[in-house]
């Protein structure tokens, strides 16, 4: 049996809008597009806890987060778990895992599973990276995504022809602070259209959402837009790290006064009006987290081209997706964390010419915990019962399953963490309704609740309402609904084993 090789390339971040094969007409990714072209498109892919972290224990382990443990930024994987990176091992692939890890560092956190791994502590940095490789620290110089993309491709050379392979290959880009390649700065400079629903007064929600800091307007600090912090903060040419002090960028300052300051070419912007400066914010946070993207796409574009070369294309998976989408703008926001759907929805491209039709694409709901299933599926390994998702490789050739299951599950445990006072929910999507639960007890992270115990319910009629303004949980009109959709997340909450607070 000639098992193929599997390459998973996640980047950090990376919202379905900016991928051009999603059709949304913001940016231009031409090589990641070709994995659409010439493979899948999956359009309800979902994480089930959108926040880094989590979701790649979820991926990894091929369970919940109340399961792995893995439920907030803070709580460490435990690497002595099995995941699917050791049964491929052990199976007879070789191993490997570059770029972005953040489940923890030094002996009980650090990657297992993998033959060779080199992996970013923490966060790691755009510029001059340090890594972690194999134990050792390494200090690397260059740009983040071409050192991810060059590692990942030097390995590829050196595996085994004799075996097959399974890379991780795992970009920090496009994460905060947006810093771009030098020659991606001149990308993007006509404006980019404002989402419809930019302006949001967050009226007919939970508090939830008019809660979060995470809004473009007020909440983007100067190192987020690479903009000279004033007193005691950056210089010009210096480069900000995930280390430096953060100011937000004031929003209502006198802006006859207001001067900002781009660090790496000293330019000035001044502002007539406070319009100009929300629009300012928008389009410098956008820009550049498209030119990051921008270097993305060319390190899937030499990855396959190197597969081309070396005769591997037929029989190697490729996948692309991102450890949870982003809102570019949507409801006034940047930042994830929410069940809504830009944050919630995963990217996710496939290309396999073995079983999938080029150009295809996917409506059916799958979720991140059915990715390990699935690598063990087409490398035809048992799936360990301890997997609580299910391989996607019927629905590769357009045939879902009679019993395939028509809900996707998230629950974010962080409640209000200071920097972006997102409130702790759970709730599942179907293909048409979504049903939201804003339990909003502090619980996953301690000492943070203010102690106002309300609840909250959200309905959204994803059809009727797809930019999820109107929470209809408590119109007579949906009551029926309501019902269903309760029954279907109390059956998902009982079959995964998450404890309800409702
Ligand atoms: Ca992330």
């Amino acid at each position: 049996m000639n098992r193929p090789n599997i390459i998973f390339i996640m980047a950090d971040d990376h919202a379905a809008k900016a991928i051009s094969a999603y059709g949304h007409g913001i940016n231009s990714t031409p090589n990641i597009d070709r994995l659409a072209n010439e493979g899948m498109r999956l359009d309800h892919c979902y994480v089930t806890n959108s926040i880094c972290t989590p979701s790649r224990a979820a991926i990894l382990t091929g369970t919940y987060n109340h399961v792995n443990r893995v439920t907030t930024l803070n709580t460490h994987l435990d690497n002595t778990l099995p995941n699917v990176a050791k049964h491929l091992q052990s199976g007879g692939y070789q191993t490997a895992v570059i770029g972005k890890w953040h489940l923890g560092e030094g002996k009980d956190h650090q990657p297992t599973g993998f033959d060779f791994w080199s992996v970013l502590p923490g966060q790691g940095e755009y510029f001059d990276p340090q890594m972690i490789e194999m134990e050792a620290n390494i200090e690397e110089s260059g740009y983040v995504t071409d050192i991810i993309t060059d590692k990942s491709l030097n390995w590829l050379r050196d595996c085994d022809s004799g075996r097959p392979f399974f890379l991780m290959c795992h970009h920090k880009a496009p994460h905060r602070e947006w810093e771009p390649h030098p020659e991606k700065r001149h990308l993007y400079q006509e404006d980019v259209k404002l989402p419809e629903t930019f302006d949001d007064d967050y009226q007919n929600r939970s508090r939830a959402a008019a809660a979060a800091k995470m809004r473009i307007k007020s909440d983007l600090t100067y190192a987020d837009l690479g903009l000279i912090q004033p007193e005691g903060g950056s210089e010009v040419g210096e480069r900000s790290t995930s280390t430096s002090t953060r100011r937000k960028i004031p929003s209502k300052a006198d802006l006859s006064t207001l001067k900002l300051i781009d660090k790496d070419t000293a330019e000035v912007f001044t502002f007539e009006n406070e319009r100009q400066l929300e629009e300012f914010k928008y389009q410098r946070y956008l820009k550049r987290y498209l030119r990051t993207i921008a270097s993305i796409d060319d390190s899937v574009g030499r990855i396959l081209d190197y597969l081309d070369e070396a005769g591997l294309a037929e029989n190697t998976i490729v996948i692309y997706t991102s450890d949870q989408g982003f809102f570019l703008g949507e409801h006034g926001w940047f930042d994830k964390r929410f069940i809504y759907e830009q944050s919630f929805q995963m990217p996710f491209l496939i290309r396999y010419p073995a079983e999938i039709e080029a150009g295809t694409n996917c409506t059916s709901i799958c979720c991140n915990v059915d990715f390990a299933p699935t690598f063990l599926d087409v490398a035809n390994l048992p799936v360990p019962n301890y997997m609580q998702g299910r391989s996607i490789r019927p629905l590769l050739n357009g045939n879902q399953p009679a019993d395939w299951t028509n809900v996707a599950y998230h629950r974010y445990w962080m409640h209000k963490d200071p920097d972006h006072n997102a409130y702790a929910h759970y709730g599942i999507r179907n293909q048409r309704y979504k049903l939201i639960y804003w339990y909003n007890d502090g619980f996953g992270l301690p000492g943070t609740g203010d102690g106002i115990e309300y609840k909250e319910w959200e309905l959204f009629d994803c059809k009727e309402d797809p930019l999820e303004l109107f929470n209809v949980y408590s119109d007579a009109a949906y009551e029926q609904i309501v019902r269903e959709m309760t029954s279907q997340l109390n059956d998902k909450m009982n079959e995964i084993g998450d404890i309800p607070e409702h």
